[in-house]
């Protein structure tokens, strides 16, 4: 048997950050940066006003309330060629850039709105309610670095600052198969001995969550030559595939038979529970990588946090590669078998400035309902058999994070 940490190492042997291309702003949603995006401006570009109000020299506003007139209005857009001369104002909005001789802007609630005149109640500090200059980000400046993983706020600051294009290292493409004869597409009727494919739908929602883009080809039968074609068929798209089921040692497992004779590809029992049979290796010409996961349901999943993940995270250039890990207590007692790290399905919540966890699923690996549960996996090491209540365990956060 292999552990979970040789496994996890002959997979990202294999797996390589995907090479970087240049892509609109929007397909870079989602990817990794492959480059440094500099400023080429300030951050605000110029000087303007943080509020609906009147551009004032403060100096004018010697006591209040005090009535100025108004010469001019200065909406967003166009660049003012007003300038403020002693004792008189401008009306202003959001955003407009701050005319010349201006040093504050008097908010709208701090006066009567006047047009013509305004009265001014409050006087401002000298630079209050201006946005300056520069403030946010100087020119020159690395406002996004190369690995930095694009979600929105990033990609509205490469917006910000004019950039139409990124150099990414793409989103790696995920093709999900299950097998099994007894499988129906869900919302299908079923049969008698017939079960709803619920491992496409969950790994590919995995793959997504994981940060990749990821096909659902659904359900292919325990017919080898049927899921030769389909896996032939998916190569074309896909930089990694998955599989479902048939990986054990039942007279139906065509996985193994069909993945031996694309590729090369290896089955190993690894010391966990739940998830101990394994498919792992490379097909087609391009030697795409591929997972021969478990069929139950708990399986498919936690080979997927330990394995699947790991190896997307890495094609898609992402860090850390694994789900963030904590310390907690147990409020339970744990039982693992010996030999074998197991992932328990636990909640995970703070109480007294503390991680706590309880199990919310006992350890049956079809136990899907106990899973959707689990906000975390506790992970108990291969040479311990039992964990006291009030004894710490690691625990692995499922943080669920949609596209
Ligand atoms: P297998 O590894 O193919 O022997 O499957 C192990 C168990 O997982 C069996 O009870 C299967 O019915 C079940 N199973 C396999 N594939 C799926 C799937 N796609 N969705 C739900 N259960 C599955
Ligand atoms: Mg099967």
């Amino acid at each position: 048997m292999k552990t979970v940490a040789q496994h996890l190492a002959s997979v990202l042997s294999v797996v390589h950050a995907l090479p970087p291309l240049e892509l609109g702003l929007m397909d870079a949603h989602g990817c990794v940066l492959a480059e440094d995006v500099v400023a080429s401006a300030p951050l605000p570009g110029f000087d303007n006003s943080a509020m609906d109000g009147y551009a004032v020299r403060v100096a004018d506003l010697g006591t209040v309330p005090v009535v100025l007139p108004v010469v001019g209005d200065i909406a967003a857009g166009p660049a003012s060629p007003l300038r403020v001369q002693p004792g008189l104002c401008v009306r202003i909005m959001t955003g407009a850039m701050m005319p010349a001789g201006a040093d504050a802007v008097v908010p709208l609630e701090w006066t009567d709105g006047g047009v013509a005149q305004v009265r001014i109640d409050r006087r401002p500090d000298v630079g209050a309610y201006v946005r300056r200059a520069g403030e946010d980000v100087t020119a020159g400046t690395v406002v996004l670095a190369t690995g930095v993983h694009l979600g929105a706020a990033q990609i509205g600051l490469a917006a910000a600052v004019g950039r139409a294009r990124l150099v990414v290292r793409p989103q790696p493409r995920v093709v999900v198969v299950s097998t099994g004869s007894e499988l129906v597409e869900p919302g299908e009727p079923l049969g008698p001995g017939q079960i709803q494919d619920s491992n496409s739908p969950a790994l590919t929602a995995a793959a997504v969550e994981a940060g990749a883009i990821a096909y659902r080809v659904g359900i292919v039968p325990d017919d080898p030559r049927k899921l030769a074609d389909t896996l032939e068929d998916q190569l074309v798209r896909a930089d990694v595939l998955v599989t479902s089921g048939g990986v054990s040692v039942g007279a139906y497992d065509v996985v193994k038979e069909v993945l031996s004779r694309l590729g090369t590809v290896s089955f190993d029992k690894v010391a966990m529970q739940p998830g101990m049979p394994q498919g792992f290796g490379t097909i087609g010409p391009d030697r795409t990588p591929v997972f021969g996961l478990p069929g139950n349901p708990v399986s498919a999943l936690v080979s997927f946090e330990m394995f699947v993940r790991p190896a997307l995270r890495t094609m898609l250039g992402a860090v850390p590669i694994e789900r963030p890990r904590v310390q907690a207590v147990t409020d339970v007692a744990l039982d693992s078998p010996p030999g074998k790290r197991s992932f328990l399905r636990v909640a995970l919540e703070v109480r007294d400035g503390a991680y706590r966890i309880r199990p919310v699923s006992g350890p049956g690996s079809h136990l899907l309902a106990g899973m959707s549960r689990a906000n975390a996996l506790a992970v108990v090491p291969e040479d311990v058999t039992r964990v006291e209540v009030g004894s710490p365990v690691e625990v692995l956060v499922l943080e669920r994070r949609g596209r």
